[in-house]
């Protein structure tokens, strides 16, 4: 199975969906006049733009980096690799996956992407592996163990593996690594999730696989584990011209804050999450009504999941609870498939907050840097690789602390401005999809010239 292939997509893009929109939009409303939780406009997807190609990133990053990364691939032209993951869409990795082949192929890297395939006896087995690799409770049976190989063995079987370089992604098909044959091919296991405190029985499970492999990559030095094999730190990444982050017309960014109901004249705090309490959105909440105490601000917290899944819907209620009759707090539950929206309403705030209180890397700080934003985060997983206090951003351990950093950096705006430039500029240095083309080509280098083996 190809995914990039399957996916690349129809002409419709977005740059007429937003010239459509915001063509239709309405002048700036005042304060609140209708506010609609799913505008009409965006009850149903918008086709899917293919992905950009190398030299649409020069006017992000320069002209320089790209042709570094054409004499990264000098010597790794004609060179095959395989990368496997357990799905095509939905997920951070097949959405990365979807960017970043095209990519290595146009620098002729020939790259091939394969989906494990596996029944939900499978599924279920894996998914629960994920939550107990990340600290969850579970108890591992035989009856499990024997599903996990079962299927990684149907795909040994039925996925050629005669590539130079085959990259595994996470634990679901981490066993593949038995179809290791021949000594030149070089074996990667990239972690995206958090291996800081597994379930015991399930690490001890996976460890003997994962100790076959050539080398390891994980996200970030927090998520490691000590292990008898090279490992490497490769950033997740965020793509400067997808939906989610490409730059927007500013009348496109009014209308969907005129549709929601939001008030630009009006400094705007927004917190964009799942309903997960991992993301303290009832802290948010807390925080913000003890600063707007002190300085003239609304709140809005924009998330998704809550109508398919029943922990978010309770989350949810928690944070309508919370709110209680504020008028300055906004609650959007988005639709998916959002990302126009939710990149207007990150670029229509003032300050974007990400009061986790567990974290993967956190994207949506990513996101948020990259939009120049002031941005108060959680101490916690990957966000303080991407905010260093005081200089790209501030990070907070509790309500106060957050309630305490919106009122300063309102009433700091020079400050606040410079926060954001220098978390914008941090994005651009470390955490864009050029970045991580690069990251890999350099391993893929190092591999050939012998360096793991
Ligand atoms: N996101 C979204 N819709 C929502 C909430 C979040 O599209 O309603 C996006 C958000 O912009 C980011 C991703 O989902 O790109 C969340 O990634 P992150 O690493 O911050 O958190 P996760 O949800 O993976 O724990």
């Amino acid at each position: 199975m190809e995914p990039v292939e399957q996916q690349i997509r129809s002409d419709s893009n977005a740059t007429e969906t937003s010239s459509e929109q915001s063509e239709a939009s309405a002048p700036a409303s005042p304060v609140r006049t209708e506010r609609r939780q799913k505008p009409r406009a965006w009850e149903t997807p918008p086709a899917p733009v293919p992905p950009p190609r190398l030299d649409d990133y020069k006017s992000i990053v320069g002209e320089a980096d790209i042709d570094e990364l054409k004499f990264l691939a000098r010597d790794l032209k004609g060179k095959k690799v395989k990368m496997v993951n357990s799905t095509a869409v939905g997920g951070g990795v097949a959405e990365m996956l979807n960017q970043m082949v095209p990519l290595l192929r146009e620098l002729d890297v020939e790259t091939h992407w394969d989906v494990i395939t596996g029944g939900n006896d499978f599924f279920e087995v894996t998914k629960a592996f994920h939550n107990a690799l990340q600290g969850s409770d579970y108890k591992l049976t035989q009856h499990a163990r024997d599903i996990f190989l079962m299927h990684n063995d149907q795909n040994r079987n039925r996925i050629d593996f005669s590539e130079d370089f085959i990259v595994i992604h996470d634990p679901q098909p981490a066993a593949l690594i038995r179809a290791q044959k021949e000594s030149n091919q070089h074996w990667i296991w990239r972690c995206h999730i958090d291996l800081s405190s597994p379930n015991p029985e399930v690490w001890a499970f996976l460890r003997p696989f994962v100790e076959k492999y050539d080398a390891a990559i994980f996200s970030s030095q927090s998520f490691a584990r000590q292990l008898p094999i090279p490992q490497y730190l490769f950033y997740p990444c965020i793509d400067p011209l997808s939906e989610k982050n490409k730059e927007l017309e500013d009348s496109f960014v009014q209308h969907v804050c005129d549709e929601f109901g939001v008030d630009r004249s009006r400094p705007i705090v927004t917190q964009v999450s799942r309903f997960d309490r991992a993301k303290d959105p009832v802290g948010v909440v807390q925080a913000f009504k003890q600063a707007r105490k002190y300085v003239d601000c609304q709140l809005v917290l924009a998330g998704g999941g809550a109508s398919d899944d029943p922990e978010g819907a309770a989350v949810l209620k928690e944070v309508k609870d919370a709110v209680g009759a504020d008028p300055d707090i906004i609650i959007l539950d988005l639709p998916p498939w959002c990302a126009l929206e939710i990149n207007a309403l990150q670029r229509a705030s003032t300050i974007i907050v990400q009061k986790s209180i567990r974290e993967g890397f956190g994207l949506t700080v990513t996101e948020a840097l990259w939009k120049g934003k002031p941005t108060i985060a959680g101490a916690v997983g990957g966000i303080p690789n991407q905010i260093i206090h005081k200089l790209t951003g501030a990070l907070v351990h509790s309500v106060d602390g957050c309630a305490y950093q919106i009122r300063y950096l309102l009433t700091h705006p020079a400050f606040a401005q410079q926060l954001g430039h220098n978390g914008h500029e941090h994005v651009k240095e470390n955490f864009l999809m050029s970045t991580n083309v690069r990251r890999w080509l350099l391993l893929l280098r190092i591999l050939l010239a012998g360096g793991a083996k």
